[in-house]
C-alpha cells in the first residue's frame, strides 16, 4: 500500500466560537491511498487534529507518515491493519480516521459500489443535518439564524451567560428545531438553571451542558431538565459508551474522537445496546470527512455534519444537502471528487 500524505488549510467563512475558545483556520491533512495491484483507483481521506483531543496538525502529519509504513499489502485486510497501527501509536485519532476513511474508499472502489452499500445501509434513510450558529451577540446570532433559514435544524452554541437572551432573539426570527451545545461551558448548577430557562423556547436537546469528566454532573444535570442529554466531550471512544450509558440520553459520534469509521460502527452498535440515541457530529471537515460521516447516517438519529458548510474552500464535493437532508452520491467508494472549480 502506498500512502501521500498533504496538508490543508481549511478556512471558516466566519470565526467560529464555541464556550472554550475560537477558530478561523482548520489545518487538516489529505492522505491518498494506492495500492499497485488497481491502478488508477485512489483511496481518500482526511484528518482534523484538534488540541482538545490531544492532536496537533504536526503530531497528526508525523503519524502518518510512521503509519504509511505499516499499511500491509491487503486493501481488505482492514480490521488487521488498523489494530496493528492501534498497537503501534496510541490516541491519535485523526490521524488514524483518515487511513481507515482511505481504505474504505478505495475498497468501495475496488469493488464498485458506494460506502452505504458496503455497510449495507439504506440511502434514503439520512436524517436531516443540522447547521451550527457559532458564538456571537445574541443579535448576530440571530441574524445568523435569519440567514441560514435553509437548513431546518439549527445548533446554537451556548455557554455565554447570555444564553437565554440568545435564544429568545434566535426564536424572534426562526421556527427551526433548535439544539442546544454548551461544549461543556457549564456548571451542573449553571446547566440547570440555564435549560430549564431555555426550555420555554422550544429545544429539542443540550449537547454536554457539563465538563467531560463530571459524569456525576451530566447525571445530576439530566435528572433535572425535561430535555434530552447528549454528551459530546464525555464520549470520545467505544469504551466511553458503558461509563456515560446511565448518566445521559444520547452520544455524539466524530469520526475525529474515535478514529474513523470502523470505530463509528462500533459505537453506533454499541449506544443501541445502551438505549442510547445517537448522533453523528464533525469538527471542522471538507467534504471528504463530511460525505465518509454522512454514509454511516442511516443507522443513527441525529445527524450534525455541517463542517464543510462552515468553510469557503472546500476542495472537495461529495454529500449534497436538500432542505437539511443528507443526499449520498451514487458514486463508487465514498462518492467524493475534487471540485471542479477547484477552491
Ligand atoms: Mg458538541
Amino acid at each position: 500500500m502506498h500512502l501521500t500524505i498533504k496538508p490543508v488549510d481549511l478556512t471558516l467563512t466566519t470565526p467560529f466560537r464555541i464556550a472554550r475558545g475560537v477558530q478561523d483556520v482548520s489545518p487538516n491533512i489529505i492522505v491518498e491511498l494506492r495500492h499497485e495491484q488497481y491502478p488508477g483507483l485512489v483511496g481518500l481521506g482526511e484528518a482534523s487534529p484538534t488540541e482538545y483531543y490531544g492532536e496537533t496538525p504536526a503530531g497528526a502529519a508525523a503519524c502518518l507518515k510512521l503509519f504509511a509504513d505499516h499499511l500491509g499489502d491487503d486493501p481488505f485486510a482492514l480490521e488487521e491493519t488498523m489494530s496493528r497501527l492501534d498497537h503501534l501509536v496510541g490516541l491519535n485519532p485523526s490521524a488514524k480516521a483518515a487511513v481507515d476513511m482511505a481504505f474504505y474508499d478505495l475498497i468501495g472502489k475496488i469493488l464498485g459500489v458506494p460506502l452505504y452499500k458496503l455497510l449495507g445501509l439504506n440511502a434514503q434513510r439520512t436524517p436531516q443535518t443540522s447547521f451550527t450558529i457559532g458564538i456571537d451577540s445574541p443579535a448576530q446570532m440571530a441574524k445568523k439564524a435569519q440567514a441560514a433559514r435553509q437548513y431546518p435544524i439549527l445548533k446554537i452554541k451556548v455557554g455565554t451567560g447570555h444564553d437565554v437572551e440568545t435564544l429568545k432573539a434566535i426564536r424572534d426570527v426562526s421556527s427551526a428545531t433548535i439544539r442546544v451545545d454548551a461544549n461543556a461551558g457549564w456548571t451542573p448548577k449553571e446547566a440547570i438553571k440555564t435549560i430549564n430557562a431555555l426550555v420555554p423556547y422550544n429545544i429539542e436537546f443540550v449537547e454536554q451542558p457539563v465538563p467531560a469528566h463530571d459524569l456525576k454532573g451530566l447525571k445530576l444535570v439530566r435528572d433535572n431538565v425535561p430535555v434530552p442529554i447528549i454528551a459530546d466531550e464525555s464520549s470520545v471512544t467505544v469504551e466511553d459508551i458503558p461509563r456515560v450509558a446511565d448518566c445521559v440520553d444520547g452520544i455524539n459520534i466524530k469520526l475525529m474522537k474515535c478514529g474513523g469509521i470502523s470505530n463509528a460502527l462500533k459505537m453506533i452498535h454499541t449506544a443501541r445496546a445502551h438505549h442510547l440515541r445517537i448522533m453523528i457530529g464533525c469538527m471542522i471537515e471538507s467534504s471528504l470527512a463530511i460525505t465518509a460521516a454522512a454514509h454511516l447516517t442511516p443507522l443513527v438519529d441525529y445527524a450534525d455534519l455541517d463542517g464543510h458548510i462552515l468553510i469557503d474552500n472546500d476542495p472537495y464535493e461529495g454529500v449534497q444537502i436538500k432542505d437539511g437532508k443528507l443526499i449520498l452520491p451514487e458514486e463508487h467508494g465514498l462518492g467524493v471528487r475534487k471540485r471542479a472549480d477547484g477552491a
